[in-house]
Parts: structure tokens; sequence; C-alpha cells
């Protein structure tokens, strides 16, 4: 296949404000793709190589990638280097510049998509002495054969700077629709769900059909996507909808994957990076304590203040996320895990079997210590008593519980009434803060002017693929972050608005949905200019956040996906309704 029938559907993807067009492209370029290198294209239209757990980045700095594009070019480092800054996207520079020279020389080849996979993968895998001039050489090779067009592709690629937006779900469902009808869109996203590899998903389908889809299972070394949970406002309306129900602290640490291979332990994130090496005591507490040889199991894991044995929040966690000191850090900020599910135990795939059994393995598979124990928990149908446990976790430092069905199997990646979660009582005013995306900003005047006056920012519509708008955020940033968003937010930028952004306001500037950040507001209001929940609650209206403020808490662990749900935002709109009223 060549490269240029995967540029092309770049473009149009790019030029396109309707998100059903994109899947549409996507459906005609996969059915014309060959089983050996679906996978590749599958990963190339992410900007990726490997799925995320594998670990392997393309971010080539973009120094050296210029330098690439002046070899390749033949123009000095300096001129190379003015074209980015005036354009302020490598892709577009490298287009230009090769443009221009290309037409004097004409040195084309007919690139195939295997040529540049090769060449990008080579990049990324090269190290050691040496590995800079090597690089620089692959990539300046693979330019000097480049049509302009793919030359802006490569270089976005190899920079980390691809972001088409293009979500996990749109290309589900256009694999579904090529390859095996619409109604196996199901099988096919659980298979995905399991195994967290579009691309070994897209490679099966392809070659063994929606049959080679049904046999797949949790394996050890690929992660699992993760069942979340809903959330209601009483333990009354959760018990009406689950009936007696597993009620767990909701600790307020990071969600953690184990994988325990013999003496191999793997842990993911909730984005389903490899966060192994952030925690390598709790690795030692997983290598110990899980008595199973093979296994996958999930929990929580806190920082604890050793001293008092207390929980510590979230953010402590976030010393963790450093490629060096990390052992030092995990003496200075010590974590406890907590486990609740277990997906994987030797040779059995538990995800089927209801929770009840899934505990009852997880508990004969591991020994409890003090740092590596089972969630509290308690099995109640008691209003009162779940009401009290709610109060000890609040006291122990945690935020609240999750109730979940006894009954249900794992749901993996999904959002889902099986687990609810119980915070503390939306109130009036709004006093529970949202995770937001970042789609849009306007230019600031007076002291503000050349940063951004505020963002434009959006929940995420499950149901529909969509980030609809919630409000314009412009306060509670500080003068440090009002100079530096604008250099953070430029990967993103985009000429229009995203196809997967819901805005009837006009920004001066649009973004792929990437950056999430949390807000607090005074209230949800509703609005004729927001997207959110629009005629859900009343024709022709919307539900805004009213007086957001920034909390300053950039929430690098959530994905676009993981932001506050629409669904969440019309239960708290209505429980706010309900407060006003009592
Ligand atoms: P939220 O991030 O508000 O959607 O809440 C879901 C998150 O709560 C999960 O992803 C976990 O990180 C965390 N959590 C804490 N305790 C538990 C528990 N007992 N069961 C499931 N999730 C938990």
């Amino acid at each position: 296949m060549k490269y240029i029938e995967l540029v092309d559907l770049y473009e149009a993807i790019g030029a396109t404000t309707k998100r059903l067009e994109i899947t549409r492209y996507l459906v005609d370029v996969l059915k014309k793709t060959p089983g050996e290198v679906i996978g590749k294209v599958v990963y190339l239209t992410q900007g990726k190589l490997y799925p995320d757990f594998a670990g392997v980045e393309m971010g080539m700095a973009e120094k050296m990638a210029l330098r690439a594009l002046s070899a390749a070019t033949g123009l000095p480092l300096e001129k190379v280097e003015r074209e980015l800054r005036s354009k302020g996207d490598i892709g577009t520079a490298a287009e230009n510049l090769l443009k221009a020279k290309k037409q004097a020389t004409l040195s084309e080849k007919e690139l195939l998509v295997r040529d540049v996979y090769d060449v990008l993968d080579k990049i990324a895998r090269i190290t050691g002495a040496g590995s800079v001039e090597a690089k620089v050489r692959a990539l300046s090779g693979l330019l000097a054969d480049a049509k302009p067009v793919e030359a802006k592709y490569i270089m976005r690629t190899v920079t980390g700077k691809m972001r088409l937006g293009i979500a996990d779900m749109t290309i589900l469902e256009a694999l579904a629709r090529a390859f095996a009808g619409k109604e196996a869109r199901k099988v096919i996203e659980r298979a995905y769900n399991l195994t967290s590899d579009l691309g070994d998903v897209a490679r099966t389908l392809c070659t063994d059909g929606i049959e080679g889809i049904k046999k797949y299972h949790v394996k050890t070394g690929r992660p699992a996507r993760m069942m979340l949970a809903q959330r209601l406002e009483s333990a009354q309306e959760i018990l009406e909808k689950l009936g007696k129900a597993i009620c767990e602290w909701k600790y307020d640490g990071e969600r953690i994957q184990i994988h325990k291979q013999g003496n191999k332990i793997s842990m993911f994130s909730r984005r389903l990076e490899n966060i192994t090496g952030q925690y390598p005591d709790v690795a030692d507490l997983a290598r110990k304590n899980i008595k199973a040889d093979r296994a996958i199991v999930e929990g929580e894991c806190v920082a604890v203040d050793t001293d008092t044995g207390a929980m510590l929040p979230f953010q402590v966690l976030m010393h963790r996320r450093r490629k060096y000191g990390i052992e030092k850090a995990a003496k200075e900020f010590p974590a406890h895990m907590y486990l609740f599910d277990a997906l994987l135990i030797e040779n059995d795939d538990l995800t089927q079997m209801s929770l009840l059994e899934r505990r009852e393995i997880l508990k004969k598979s591991i020994k409890e210590t003090n740092g590596f124990k089972l969630a509290q928990s308690l099995i109640s149908d008691d209003v009162r008593e779940i009401e009290a446990f709610f109060e000890s976790a609040i006291e122990s430092g945690c935020e609240g519980l999750i109730l979940k069905s006894g009954a249900s199997g794992y749901q993996a990646g999904a959002r889902s009434w099986l687990w609810i979660k119980l915070k503390r009582s939306y109130q009036s005013k709004m006093i529970e803060p949202i995770d937001v995306v970042i789609v849009g900003a306007l230019m600031g005047r007076g002291r503000r002017s050349g940063s951004y006056g505020a963002l434009l920012v959006s929940v995420y519509d499950s149901e529909r693929d969509v980030f609809p708008t919630i409000t314009k955020a412009g306060s509670g940033f500080t003068d440090e972050d009002l100079k530096n968003l604008p250099e953070l937010l430029s990967p993103y930028e985009l000429k229009h608005r995203h196809a997967r952004v819901e805005s009837k306001l006009e920004a001066n500037v649009w973004f792929t949905p990437a950056v999430v950040i949390e807000v607090i507001g005074d209230e949800l209001t509703l609005s004729p200019i927001h997207m959110c929940a629009y005629n859900r609650i009343r024709k022709d209206a919307g539900i805004a956040v009213r007086f957001p403020r920034f909390t300053h808490r950039w929430r690098k662990d959530k994905a676009p996906e993981d932001a506050t749900n629409v669904e969440e935002i019309v239960d708290m709109y209505r429980a706010q309704l309900k407060r006003i009223a009592e």
C-alpha cells in the first residue's frame, strides 16, 4: 500500500468539520488495506507505531528533525528554523520547503506505508552512542524520497505531533463497517477492551474475520481497558438500581492494573501507559504478595504518611511522574495498594464471572500485608449502614464510596450502572469540580493581550463520541500559566473547529481535544450558547458552568474521553434543582 493513500486520508480528515465524514473516509481506506499492513495503518493514523502500553514513544526532538530537513533540502539550518517559526507547525514548514526544492530537482520515489513505518520504527529504537546522527540520517533519507505533502505527515509523526484527534471508538466503528457489518461492533469492541491493541484487532479482523475476534481473552502484558463507574447522589438511589451492593471505599489515588507473569511485574495506568517504572515499591509488593504465578489484578495506589499511616491526596503521587530519581521519590512519598478486582488468575479469564466470585478468587490469590491489601468493603442494602460506612471512608481521607453490583462481570472499558460512585452530595451551588477538555481559545485584551483571555472547554458525550462546549474558562490562571498556555497548546492548534467538537461560539484558535483540566464553577445553568446536553433539559438550551475557575489541577492522567461525561452533568444539574426546591 502506498503511503500517499494514507496521506490523502489525513488531508481529507483534516479538512472536514463533519464527524461522520471522518468515519466514512476511514472505512474506504481500511477496506482496501491489505492484512499485513492494516495494523501499521491503524497505529500511524493515531500518530503511533505501537499500542500505548508498549511504551515506544515517537517524540524526536524538533531540533533534530529540523536538522534532517535541512540535510534533505540542502538548505541551511537557520532557514529551516525560520520557516518553522513563521508557520508554527513543523509539518507545514517541511511541506513548503520541500515543494520549493522539488520543483528544482524532482527526486521523488513511490513510498510504501511499510517503508515509512520501518524508518520511523528504526528512529524510535536507535539508542546509545552516535544515535542522534543515525536518527537524523534515517529521517533525511526518508524526506528526500517523500512528496512534500508526505513530508508534512512524516515530520508530524516523528516529532509526536500527528494529532488528527481520531478516537479509538471512531476506528472501531470504521473497522466494524469495513469488515463485519455494524452489528459486529459490540464483539469487536469487547476484543479491543480486553487487549487495548487496535492494530492487533484490525489485523485479526482483516485476516481471520469475526470468528478470530471472538477468541480474544485477557492476557498478561496487554492491559485491559478499565471498568469505570457512573455517579449518583444518594445511597438510596444507588440501592434502587443495584439492590444489595458491594460497597467499597473510593480511594483518592491512582488506579493501577498489575500484571504478573512469574517474577515479571508490569503495571498500567488508567490511560494504559506502562507505569511500572514509577512504582518499583508497589511492583515489589506485588511480586511478593500475589501468590498466583500468572495474574491480572486491579486496585488503587495511594500515597501514605508513614509516620501516621494516614492516606494522602492524589496529587502527592504526581511526584512519581518522573524519569529519574524514582527510588528517592518512592522513599519520600511511599504508597500502599488497595486491591478490588481480579481479571485473570493462572489460566482462567475471570472477566465473565460475577464480582462476588472474582473477589473470592482475589482474596485467595494474594497475601495481605500492611501495604498490599484488599479495599475496605461492606456488603449491604441498608441505607443507614452505607451512610455510616461512607462517613468512615471520608474520615480516612477517601473521596466516598463505590457501590458495585455483585452479580456483574468485568465490563472492560465501560462506564456502566454496575459500578456507581457515591461522593459528597451536590449542593445547590456547584461544589464538585469537573474535568474539561480545552477545545478552543479566545485572544485576551489589555493585560492579557498576546495571550489567551479565556479557554473554550468541553465535556465528553460518550454516546455520540463528541465534545460539546460547557463554558469559557478565564479565571484561576496565574500570570505564569497565561504566559505558558499558547506554547503548551500550540501542538494541538487547528485552523478550524475539530470535527468532534460541538460549539456555537467561534474561537480565535481551535485545538484538537487533548488537554484536560479541572474547573469548578458557582453553579450549572441553562444556556443557549453551550452545547452540553443540548435540548435535553430545555429546547434550544444546553447546560453551562457559571463563573468557572481553573483549580490548578492539570489532569495529565486523563485522556480527553476521561473528561466529565454529559450524563454526569445532567445528573448534577438535576440534583442541583432538587436542592434548590428543598
Ligand atoms: P472517577 O475518576 O471519579 O471516575 O472515579 C473512578 C476511579 O475511582 C477509578 O478509576 C479508580 O481510580 C478510583 N477508585 C478508588 N477506589 C476504588 C474502588 N474501590 N473501586 C473502583 N475504583 C476505585
